[in-house]
């Protein structure tokens, strides 16, 4: 099936959409359902991802990335997460959260040690927000980074890290305490390698969904670090991990649009085939209207995040926007996932359908990289500024 056209995109869209499409397709779609079942991680589908160059989609070829831009980067992400959630979650934490703020705020030296690594396709780079006492808030995390001299000593952990316990793991973008500033925690990220004395990590096994993606904790016992792994500017952490989740945002949103557009095909092919009543099911009007239905909030969810790429592109403001998108492509990925379960009947809800894994997959997208409620306080918040005009 070729894509729809859409009038933002450029030939270097369309031909980035076919080539992961086409990948997608014949490559991750025979073993997709079996991963995930089994609940495991591919190396070697990893590894051909990064063949692509999809381990660095945004990342200048000068530091070994294919140096395109955010809407490709999202269509790339979009076209995954239409086969498979899983490999698209690999993918997208590894560019949007592991290389993107590296990229953002390194120094020449850090981009030239850490970049052409990690885009050559066969490590990935992991980003250590959250903890037992810190999801959506934050500021709330424990884990320390005290200086000594030209070190600094790292003692905590992280949770529901992803890309941080396969073999492919190699290290994280670490959020911690550096000190305490006018009573209130100082934070500051830092570049932490798996390969540290001190540094561990374990599998988190069983999740709803994403099951072939990694998932792990990260455990930091007198890790020392050279003072020159401060990533960006001592104090500034909280800043800039907010700054990362506001782009982590687009392919998060991406992947709900992706899997609302693999829902909604499958329901469409399989209403067109089963026969019921003496008619397909999609002649009769409250299929029909379902699809319908579905077809409009995936128009409406790609118009929203394909406009919000192009103010990222162009150097605008696009925090409110990439709120907004998030929220409306997880939230009709639900609606989309559950109305193809609807469309589909009893043979929905068992497990190696695809939309039954669709249905699960959608989940973990009100959660991750800001719950719903979240993005609503950050959108109320910011319209309640008088200098923003939607
Ligand atoms: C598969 C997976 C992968 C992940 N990958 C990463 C990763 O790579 N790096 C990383 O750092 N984190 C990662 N996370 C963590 C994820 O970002 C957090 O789960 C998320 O930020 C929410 O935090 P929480 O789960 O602790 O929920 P909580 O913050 O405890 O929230 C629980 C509930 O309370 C609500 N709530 C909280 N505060 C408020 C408020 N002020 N007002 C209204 N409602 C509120 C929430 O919306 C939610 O419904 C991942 C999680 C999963 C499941």
């Amino acid at each position: 099936m070729s894509a729809a056209y859409h009038p933002l995109l450029k030939s270097v869209h369309e031909n980035i959409r076919a080539e992961v499409r086409e990948f997608s397709e014949n490559i991750i779609r025979p073993l997709a359902g079996r991963l995930e079942q089994a609940g495991e991680f591919s190396v070697e589908l990893t590894r051909k991802m990064g063949d692509m160059g999809l381990l660095g989609i945004f990342i200048p070829i000068e530091y070994g990335g294919r140096g395109l831009d955010v809407l490709s980067y999202i269509i790339a992400v979009e076209e995954i997460s239409r086969i498979d959630g899983s490999q698209a979650a690999t993918v997208a934490a590894h560019n949007s959260l592991g290389l993107a703020p590296i990229y953002q705020y390194g120094t020449v030296e850090q981009k030239k040690e850490y970049l052409p690594m990690l885009t050559r396709g066969d490590k990935l780079w992991a980003f250590g927000l959250t903890e037992a006492g810190a999801g959506s808030d934050a500021l709330n995390v424990e884990t320390k980074a005290i200086q000594s001299g030209s070190t600094y000593i790292l003692n905590g952990s992280k949770v529901f890290i992803t890309n941080s316990s396969s073999p492919m793991a190699s290290g994280v973008n670490l959020l911690a305490i550096t000190g305490i500033q006018n009573d209130r925690k100082e934070l500051s990220v830092f570049l932490v390698s798996r390969d540290l004395s001190g540094y561990s990590t374990e599998k988190i096994d069983n999740k709803l969904m994403w099951r072939a993606a990694d998932t792990g904790k990260i455990f930091l016992r007198d890790v020392h670090i050279d003072a020159s792994k401060l990533l960006g500017v001592r104090g500034e952490g909280h800043k800039m991990m907010l700054e990362t989740l506001d782009s982590g945002r687009l392919s998060i949103a991406a992947m709900g649009l992706g899997l609302a557009q693999g829902a909604y095909e499958c329901a469409l092919a399989y209403s067109r085939d089963r026969v019921q009543f003496g008619k397909p099911i999609i002649r009769h009007q409250a299929i029909a209207f379902k699809l319908a239905e579905m077809a409009t909030k995936i128009e409406l969810a790609r118009n929203t995040l394909y406009n919000t790429c192009v103010l990222k592109e162009q150097g605008r403001p696009f925090s409110t926007q990439a709120a907004i998108s998030k929220l409306y492509c997880s939230e009709i990925a639900k609606e989309v996932a559950d109305a193809a379960v609807q469309i589909y009947g009893a043979y929905g809800l068992v497990a190696g359908n695809e939309v039954e894994r669709f249905y699960r997959d959608q989940r973990i997208l009100q959660i991750g990289e800001g719950t719903s409620e979240i993005l609503k306080l950050v959108i109320s918040r910011n319209i309640d500024n008088k200098s923003f005009v939607l």
